[in-house]
């Protein structure tokens, strides 16, 4: 069995109070009765005022990178130790602007999932091809490459903290979506790539999430999807309204 779960990925968005104020919102649109996880990912420095703000509702409070390094001279860096001392247990490794911006490659994203799975947390990793490899057909080599690069070591065991989220890069805050038969198809490809080393309970009891320009518009067409289990939301997670319409849509 594997479950639903929404996350909202703020990304470098809202200050302490806008912080505070985002989750108290999302708290009063009602979200008791879910049929999905729901998970909101805010800047590091607000980490601890949203976990809690957080206690006592659904909502956890989730990391939007990590380092691979325990401790010392890394500047600028947050450890896993630090994240789990205020309480996070779940991290974003591998999110397109992290690879392309911060130049983040395989083998530093592999030493950060497997840093994390030993250290306990949950990972959500992020997969997905450019534009150019899609059209160049492409796009299933891109993306089975770097979830094999940066999975592939881990153990059966370990996939049970293992989520992953499939987020194509021309789809990203550009307002194009992938149809849901596009999303579908890639997910689909990717269990079964995940069947073919772990086996069938392995890639059965693995959320795969969709993400890049999920609104509430499209958002119930696309989990509709056999292999889709939710979605990783940027700009719409920004706006409560649209977050939990979103979360209503499984
Ligand atoms: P948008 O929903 O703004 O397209 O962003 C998707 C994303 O990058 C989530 O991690």
């Amino acid at each position: 069995m594997r479950n639903n779960i929404l996350a909202g990925n703020w990304k470098m968005n809202c200050d302490l109070p806008g912080t505070q104020s985002l989750i108290a919102e999302i708290q009063a649109e009602g979200i008791d009765n879910l049929d999905c996880e729901i998970m909101v990912a805010p800047s590091h420095l607000f980490l601890y005022a949203a976990f809690n703000a957080s206690l006592n509702s659904p909502i956890e409070v989730v990391a939007q990178n990590v380092s691979q390094h325990h401790k010392g001279a890394y500047t600028g860096e947050v450890s896993i130790d630090m994240l789990q001392s205020v309480g996070i247990k779940t991290v974003i490794i591998g999110h397109s602007e992290r690879r392309d911006i911060f130049k983040e490659n395989d083998d530093q994203l592999r030493g950060k999932v497997s840093a994390c799975i030993k250290e306990g947390m949950r990972v959500i990793f992020c997969c997905g091809e450019h534009l150019d490899e899609r059209n160049s057909g492409n796009h299933f080599k891109t993306v089975t490459n770097q979830v094999e690069k940066a999975l592939f070591q881990l153990e059966d065991k370990d996939w049970k903290q293992i989520v992953i989220a499939y987020e194509p890069v021309w789809a990203i805050g550009t307002g194009e979506t992938a149809s849901p038969e596009q999303a579908q198809e890639m997910h689909a490809h990717l269990r079964t790539f995940i069947e073919n080393k772990y086996g069938g309970k392995v890639a059965s009891n693995t959320s795969i999430l969709y993400g890049g320009s999920v609104k509430p518009a499209n958002a119930r067409e696309i989990f509709a999807k056999p292999d889709v289990d939710g979605g990783l939301v940027g700009g719409a997670s920004l706006d409560a309204n649209s977050f939990v319409q979103i979360a209503r849509s499984f």
